[in-house]
C-alpha cells in the first residue's frame, strides 16, 4: 500500500544506539508505502584530541555509510526515494570539514541536532537541561547553527525542555527566538516523534518535547513543521498512524504542515 509517507530523520547503527542493517531500515519503509526516506546518521566528528565517541559513528565509517545508502538507492529505485545525510550539532570550529565532507559524498542535506555544547563529554548534554542558563546557550548555539546556512531544517528545536521544570519565560524567550529565526530563514522545524516516546515511557523528567508551548509560538509565527520519526530501530518506520496524528495536532494548533523537502 503507498502511503506517501516520508521521513527524513533515520539513523543507522554505526552510531551505538541504533539497532538494524541499512536494509532492514529500507525494507521497512517500502513495506509502509513510504515515498521517500532520508538517512541521517548522527555526523562523526574529526576530534584532534583522538577522542572516540559512543553516540555517533567514527570518521572512518562516513565512507561506508554513504556507500551503503548509495547502494541501497540503487538496489530499490522505483520503489523509494532514498536521501544521504547527517544529523550534525553547530560546531562551528568543524563547519569547514562538514562542507569538506558535503561535497566529497554528494551528501543531500545535513539537519540541525543540537545535542550537546561541546565536543561530547566534554560539553552539557542539552536533553538534561534544568536551568535558565543551559536554556540561553542552547538558544545561542542553536541560532548560529541555523544562520550557517548548513542546514535544511532543525530537529527537535525544543530538546533542551526534555528535563526542564516548567514553562516559564526562559522558555518562551528560546522559542520566540528560535521561531523567529526559523521563519526568517524559511526553515522547518522539526516535530520529535522519538521525544514523543521518550515522554511516554517515562525517560523526560520534566516538560519533555516535542511541547505544546513551543508548537503554539510556532504557529503564531507561521513556522512550517515537518514530523520526523528520528528512526532508531527500524520498526520505529512503522509509525505512520503517530505521524498522521501528529501532523493533525500540529495542524489543529495552526501550525503549517509540511512532509516533503526540497532535497
Ligand atoms: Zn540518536
Ligand atoms: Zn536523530
Amino acid at each position: 500500500m503507498k502511503t506517501g509517507m516520508r521521513n527524513y530523520h533515520t539513523h543507522t547503527s554505526r552510531c551505538k544506539h541504533a539497532s538494524g542493517t541499512d536494509e532492514e531500515y529500507v525494507l521497512t519503509a517500502i513495506e509502509q508505502g513510504y515515498a521517500a526516506l532520508g538517512f541521517t546518521d548522527h555526523t562523526p566528528w574529526p576530534y584532534a584530541n583522538g577522542y572516540v565517541s559512543r553516540i555517533r559513528m567514527d570518521v572512518e565509517q562516513l565512507g561506508d555509510y554513504v556507500a551503503s545508502i548509495r547502494a541501497l538507492k540503487e538496489k530499490y529505485r522505483g520503489r523509494i526515494e532514498l536521501f544521504i545525510g547527517l544529523e550534525c550539532e553547530p560546531f562551528p570550529q568543524y563547519y569547514g570539514w562538514l562542507r569538506e565532507m558535503k561535497e566529497k559524498y554528494q551528501l543531500d542535506y545535513l539537519i540541525l541536532g543540537n545535542h550537546v555544547s561541546q565536543e561530547d563529554e566534554a560539553g552539557h548534554f542539552y536533553m538534561r537541561s534544568q536551568t535558565r542558563d543551559d536554556l540561553k546557550r542552547y538558544t545561542e548555539s542553536t541560532l548560529q547553527g541555523m544562520e550557517s546556512g548548513l542546514f535544511t531544517y532543525l530537529a527537535h528545536p525544543e530538546v533542551s525542555w526534555s528535563d526542564y521544570p516548567q514553562v516559564d519565560d526562559a522558555c518562551m524567550d528560546m522559542a520566540e527566538a528560535i521561531c523567529r529565526e526559523a521563519r526568517r530563514l524559511n526553515m522547518p522545524l522539526e516535530y520529535n516523534l522519538l521525544g514523543n516516546d521518550y515522554r511516554e515511557t517515562q525517560r523526560t523528567h520534566g516538560l519533555g518535547y516535542p511541547h505544546d508551548a513551543f508548537w503554539e509560538v510556532a504557529a503564531r509565527h507561521g513556522n512550517a513543521g515537518i514530523v520526523g520519526i528520528d528512526a532508531h530501530r527500524p520498526e520505529m518506520l512503522t509509525w505512520t498512524g503517530k505521524v498522521i496524528a501528529a501532523q493533525e495536532h500540529l495542524r489543529a494548533l495552526g501550525v503549517q504542515v509540511i512532509d516533503q523537502l526540497e532535497l
